[in-house]
């Protein structure tokens, strides 16, 4: 089941649903990715046709994100919103029921490091047989850690939309594996970044507790934002 935007088909999972795709994924036969999308993707996608490439690629692409849900309802569709950072934790949680091995690359070195320290004392039996840093130059060194160890869960902390086409790359090189691009979600497992109160989350205004908290990211939201609802909404008038 998926729904289209602005040309971009997005899974309509619930999160339930979503957790067993991914589980099957991770247990097929070949490198496959998840893309958690939100406003700002849709935006460099629209600039970068590689990247736009990647995104029609991806064998998941899930919203990530309140924009992309007000998106979807002006133009009366829908889709359950799938919040990158619960749905990688979860992740973690049944590779740790299964014994499948897990790999975690970017973020600064303090901050993997201490994100991994917390996920391991939070999940019993998390098994991380790599991590690295997300400061690298040499992409095909860690493409060769990554395939000596065959971890079968990979997430990618790199920024959008770098950890993208980090993951695109992987796809001809590494071993069978699903591959998820997490953003920010390692600066929040280490306790660098703070999730916003659960009534936020809730209500999906993660977005407006982080702005109000860090307020720099309103320059990356706005006009960002509105420029996407305006494409949007054009783009449903010429079809
Ligand atoms: N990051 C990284 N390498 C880079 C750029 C960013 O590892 O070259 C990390 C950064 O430390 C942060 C994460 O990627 O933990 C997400 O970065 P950002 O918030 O800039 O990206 P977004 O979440 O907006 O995609």
């Amino acid at each position: 089941m998926s729904v289209e935007l602005l040309g971009f088909h997005i899974d309509n999972y619930t999160f339930e649903e979503a957790v067993i795709k991914a589980k099957s994924l991770i247990d097929g036969d070949k490198v496959t990715q998840v893309v958690t999308i939100n406003p700002e993707m849709f935006e460099a996608a629209e600039k970068d046709p590689t990247f736009s490439g990647i995104i029609r690629d991806a064998e998941m692409v899930i919203p990530d994100g309140v924009g992309v849900k007000l998106a979807l309802k002006l133009t009366g569709k829908d889709a359950a919103r799938i919040p990158g950072v619960d749905f990688a934790k979860r992740l973690l949680k049944e590779s740790a029921l299964s014994n499948i091995p897990v790999a975690i690359i970017g973020s600064k070195e303090e901050v993997v490091t201490k994100a991994v320290e917390n996920l391991k004392k939070e999940i019993s039996g998390l098994n991380i047989v790599y991590f690295h840093n997300g400061y690298f130059d040499n992409d095909e060194e860690i493409y060769n850690e990554l395939k000596q160890r065959s971890p079968k869960l990979i997430l990618v902390a790199l920024g959008s939309p770098r950890q993208e086409k980090f993951i695109y790359a992987a796809k001809s090189k590494l071993n069978p594996a699903l591959m998820i691009g997490i953003g920010g979600s390692l600066d929040v497992w280490s306790g660098s970044v703070k999730r916003a109160p659960k009534i936020f989350q809730k209500l999906g205004l993660e977005w407006l507790y982080r702005t109000a908290c860090q307020p720099s990211r309103f320059k990356r939201i706005f006009p960002t934002l509105p420029l996407f609802l305006i494409r949007v909404l054009s783009y449903k008038d010429k079809i």
